[in-house]
């Protein structure tokens, strides 16, 4: 069970150490790469020597991010020792991959905003009603009076950008927006972030143009869902996007993509416009929001959609 920090005990326990890891949480995105590279930033600054670790690979869309050159990749059988461990936008442990296993930590603090969170660490600052952890990191400099430049406040604005949709999605608050716009008077360019948000691949176009084909609805089209098959499976490719597709469609209320990244390993991203799938990732050991929640299931692609399919409908 954690002990849960106000934003100065957060701040205060961040200016207090001196050797401090930052990570990211795998298949990582822009609010777990934004927060982190936007503290990253100002601890540099306060002369702090800092690591920021991501176990996984980086989409190219999100190399923008100023402060990416600092991103390393843990490798196995190392050891680093540090004050502190901060695990930003990750709900779990295991949502760090083997960063858990190089860093030797004397505390573990959690920066967080999933209504799933398992409180893990032993230090937990959580706002499940923030959109990202980007909002989050705008409340703590504010309550720090820390100040941030225009590199910091882009990387904020990415993470809030990305994890409310550009302010489309039910989680985009009044107060949203306005630590959006005290990031926007900080010089943010919010075209410049959408325009690279918005690059894609050609390879990511071409698997999306095999990928539609698989729409499948169930449930009298309440559901729709996508399936990455294993051959289909592109390492190199970004799919994050692709759930939107079903999403979008008239009467549907989840959508869900299923990506076979092994043989017997199946990624599910979900999205919902009335059920929780929270509820239904956590039971597969996963997590999320309310309307948009992921899980891994450990085994081939149709069985697991079955698996998840048979969850669902209990919940509709
Ligand atoms: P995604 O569908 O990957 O965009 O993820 C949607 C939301 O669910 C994000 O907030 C993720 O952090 C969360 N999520 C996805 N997969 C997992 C997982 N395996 N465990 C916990 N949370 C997850
Ligand atoms: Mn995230
Ligand atoms: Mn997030």
């Amino acid at each position: 069970m954690s002990k849960e920090l106000s934003l100065q005990e957060t701040g205060a326990l961040l200016l207090a150490a001196e050797k401090i890891v930052l990570c990211t949480h795998v298949s990582p995105d822009g609010d777990t790469l934004g927060s982190t590279l936007g503290l990253a930033r100002f601890l540099l600054q306060q002369g702090k020597q800092v690591t920021v670790f991501c176990d996984d690979k980086i989409n190219d869309s999100l190399g923008f991010i100023p402060g990416m050159e600092l991103v390393q990749r843990p490798v196995a059988g190392t050891k680093l020792a540090a004050d502190v461990l901060v695990v930003i936008d990750a709900s779990s442990f295991d949502r760090i991959g083997i960063v858990a296993d190089v860093v030797e930590y004397k505390e573990l603090l959690n920066i967080d905003h999933h209504i799933s969170n398992d409180r893990f660490a032993e230090y937990l600052y959580l706002d499940p009603k923030a959109a990202a952890v980007g909002e989050v990191m705008v409340d703590l400099f504010q309550a720090m009076g820390w100040s941030m430049d225009k590199e910091t406040a882009t990387c904020f604005f990415t993470a809030i950008n990305t994890d409310c949709g550009s302010f489309r999605f039910a989680n985009t608050t009044p107060k949203t927006m306005r630590k959006a716009a005290d990031l926007l008077e900080c010089g943010v360019e919010p075209n410049f972030i959408s325009e690279s948000l918005e690059v894609r691949s050609r390879k990511t176009v071409e698997l999306l143009g095999k990928v539609l084909p698989s729409l499948t609805f169930e449930a009298e089209g309440r559901i729709a869902y996508l399936t990455i098959t294993n051959d289909l499976y592109d390492a190199d490719a970004n799919t994050d996007s692709f759930v939107s597709y079903p999403r979008s469609i008239e009467g549907v209320d989840v959508a869900i993509m299923f990506k076979a990244v092994e043989p017997a390993v199946t990624r599910v991203s979900m999205r919902s416009s009335k059920v929780d799938v929270s509820q239904v990732a956590v039971h597969f050991g996963g997590g999320g929001h309310i309307r948009a929640a992921g899980c891994t299931i450990y085994a081939p692609v149709e069985e697991a959609r079955e698996q998840l399919l048979a969850e669902l409908r209990k919940q509709l």
